[in-house]
């Protein structure tokens, strides 16, 4: 008989389910009409009710089945007293059917850390732009983004009454990234995909530098390593701080599980290890293909203006 799947396997199969639940409950806090939004640090920085159920949905679950991982989630928000329908304990029974590369099959459950944005893009969510919006479920292993769960809720959603609505991408390093059709950009054309929400002077002049052919705003850091895998931008350039390891860690596993590569503006990877600093303060660089060209481009007045 099979022995029973690794647990690295088993905690990608349950973040997928429990990421579909997720998109779930985005959709309908949408429908019901209350967004309930709460400002943050400020006007830029956006909590909607969606947030909230969301987050204690993929805590809750994700804690339930796996007592011993440490789960960061983007909203501070006790789980205590989460309700019993917003647990999901189902799990991809076609997750748990690939095998598990060597590397990790001895991994303990206290060694794992997830990274979760329960609502990336809550800024577009708020404002009718529905497929920028992405559920991010990302697990580090030795500092390391080694598997992700990107779910687009509203997927699709452009498509007419008879279109299904969302979709859910997963990756493990060594095995690749699936529910999406790996693209590439237009050879010898420089599309970068950049904030529409959380621009600065920073921002555009490291963007200038690049003479870009097109320049792609749009929410969320899901959605814009969507955009990459897809073939819809070259390179994802961020010169700011403002996006954190939640925004990172899944976009970083599956990018990677495909060959891509993403750093800070400077080169440097991100760690995930639980006690890492939360903000990614020297920004994002990311491609899917030609990074050297991407990063080779960035100024050095733009590298040293973002201190790690
Ligand atoms: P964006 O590309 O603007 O959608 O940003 C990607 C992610 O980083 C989202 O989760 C944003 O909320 C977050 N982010 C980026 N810049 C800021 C900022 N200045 N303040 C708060 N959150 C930010
Ligand atoms: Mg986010
Ligand atoms: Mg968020």
């Amino acid at each position: 008989s099979m022995a029973s799947p690794a647990l690295l396997m088993r905690v990608v199969a349950s973040a997928y389910s429990v990421a579909e639940k997720a998109a779930t409950i985005v959709r309908n806090v949408m429908s019901a009409g209350d967004l309930g939004i709460v400002e943050k640090a400020g006007p830029n920085d956006l909590q909607t009710k969606a947030d909230r159920l969301v987050q204690m949905s993929i805590c809750a679950s994700l804690a339930r089945k796996f007592p011993k991982v440490t789960i960061i989630g983007e909203e501070e928000l006790s789980t205590d007293d989460v309700t019993e329908d917003l647990i999901e304990n189902g799990h991809c029974e076609e997750i748990l059917k690939k095998p598990c590369p060597a590397q990790y099959t001895g991994i303990k459950e206290e060694e794992l850390v997830i990274w979760v944005d329960p609502l990336d893009g809550t800024k577009e969510y708020t404002e009718g732009l529905l497929d920028h919006v992405t559920v991010l479920i990302g697990i580090a292993y030795g500092g390391k983004a080694i598997a992700g769960v990107i779910n687009q809720p509203y997927y699709n959603y452009e498509a007419g009454a008879n279109a299904v609505l969302g979709r859910t991408i997963w990756g493990v390093l060594g095995i690749g990234a699936f529910g999406f059709q790996l693209t590439e950009a237009p050879a010898g054309k420089h599309i970068v995909v950049t904030t529409r929400s959380h621009s600065s002077a920073l921002v555009n002049e490291c963007i200038s530098a690049l003479s870009p052919d097109t320049v792609i705003r749009v929410g969320g850091a899901g959605n814009k390593i969507i955009q990459l895998i897809e073939g819809k931008a070259s390179a994802y350039v961020f010169a700011s701080p403002g996006c954190k390891k939640w925004d990172t860690c899944a976009p970083e596993a599956i990018l990677h599980a495909v060959g891509g590569k993403i750093t800070d503006i400077r080169g440097n990877s991100f760690q995930y290890n639980k006690e890492v600093k939360h903000m990614n303060s020297a920004g994002v660089l990311a491609t899917l293909r030609n990074y050297d060209y991407y990063a080779s481009r960035i100024p050095n007045t733009v590298k040293e203006s973002l201190v790690p």
